[in-house]
């Protein structure tokens, strides 16, 4: 094990962001997200995978949209998966969110390759997690016909840039009470109704009716999450048997300053397996295994190998002991990517972040950019995917 472990190289993982920083957004930049999607092929090719595609189409644009496979072994036998999405939302460059999660599934795709595994490794690199293409074109749409957005996307003034940033944060806050998802949205609105100009007002109306049909469960697909949740639904229809899902959705960005870390309303963080981790501090330095009811199996093989002699991954395990429905009620946050879709069938999964918002001040916004990241905590990350992958392939299941 040991050996592999130290043939990750930092280098590879810096070389794939830079090669492809930058937004990637059906809107706003479409040939880049499809360059991306041909060179994560290109390299699972390169590095001896079998691919495979998996195209769709969503109303409201006309692009082909891509899910990118590489896999390793006999398709027949249960899986192991590596996830992780490729595109953007319409502002950030992408380093961190998720071009962090893409270099990683890469270089673990690399090494995986030339190891002798049983069973089946498949590394998918979905599209579209970020805001549903429909609801992204109408928004644009409607932005741009009130003046709240320009021609690229970015507020036209500060006043909506703050106003829209204090909704955003009421909307969170207001997520963890558990009430419906049109409920928070009316009341993050009233809160702050009477400061908005009347555009903002009709935008922001306008916000919360386009998502009316929308609830907590169904946001998984509807709001965003297509790409993995397409996915989903097709393997169920050809009832391929997943052993596990380790998906990676933003694991690049570390703080070492004091105070730095946040977590949802809810969650207590004192109330969970942790390693080399000191709260008092609120450094922002460790990985966060979010795994739920179905995933706990999978979630300490994991924190196991971060613990392994040549790791030594700081980790916080986020060890929810309910299934999809009642954290999408309690803890909407955990449910914000990839992962949710194979939840909610039951699929064991767990997510790897560097906990996004609540770390990162660059979190979708244009300052996601490849100076920000921990090169060297993204390399113990890997190692601790390779460890986990090879355990896994190795049991009897
Ligand atoms: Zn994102």
């Amino acid at each position: 094990m040991s050996d592999i472990l130290k043939k990750v190289d930092v280098e590879k993982l810096y070389q794939h962001i830079l090669e492809i920083e930058g937004v990637k957004h059906h809107i706003v930049n479409p040939q880049k997200l499809n360059e991306t999607a041909d060179y994560i092929r290109s390299k699972f090719q390169e590095y001896g995978l079998n691919t495979n595609e998996q195209t769709f189409e969503v109303k409201g644009s006309e692009m082909i949209f891509k899910n990118i496979e590489g896999y390793i072994g006999d398709e027949s036998k249960p899986e192991i998966l590596v996830t992780g999405h490729y595109d953007t939302s319409h502002s950030t460059p992408w380093a961190n969110d998720n071009g962090s999660g893409i270099a990683v599934m890469l270089e673990v795709a690399r090494l995986l390759a030339s190891e002798n595994l049983s069973g089946c490794v498949r590394f998918i690199s979905f599209t579209l997690e970020e805001l549903h293409p429909t609801l992204a074109q109408q928004d644009r749409n409607k932005g741009l016909e009130l003046g709240i957005f320009d021609e690229d996307y970015r507020y036209m003034s500060y006043h909506s840039h703050k106003m829209f940033k204090k909704f955003n944060s009421n909307v969170t806050i207001g997520l963890s009470k558990g009430k419906p998802l049109l409920d928070t949205w009316q009341k993050a609105y009233e809160d702050i109704k009477d400061n908005f100009t009347d555009s903002e007002k009709e935008y922001c109306e306008y916000i919360i009716e386009s998502r009316s049909h929308v609830n907590r469960t169904s946001s998984v697909g509807e709001l965003g999450i297509v790409g993995s949740d397409i996915w989903v639904k097709k393997a169920l229809e050809l009832d391929k048997q997943i052993t596990g899902v380790i998906n990676l959705a933003a694991i690049g960005y570390t703080s070492k300053r004091k105070h730095s870390q946040f977590f949802p309303p809810l969650l207590k963080p004192l109330f969970f397996p942790t390693y080399k981790v000191k709260f008092r501090k609120g450094r922002g330095d460790f990985i966060s295994i979010v795994s739920d009811k179905n995933s706990k199996r999978l979630g300490k093989i994991f924190i196991k190998n971060c613990k392994h002699k040549n790791i030594k991954l700081p980790f916080l395990w986020i060890k929810i002991p309910l299934r999809f429905e009642k954290i999408s009620k309690w803890l909407y946050d955990l449910i914000k990517s990839d992962h949710a879709p194979f939840w909610k069938e039951n699929i064991p999964a767990v997510m790897l972040t560097d906990t996004a918002y609540f770390r990162s001040p660059f979190h979708h916004t244009e300052a996601d950019t490849i100076d920000k990241l921990d090169f060297d905590f993204m390399k113990k990350v890997t190692q601790a995917i390779i460890a986990t992958v090879i355990e896994l392939s190795r049991m009897d299941l």
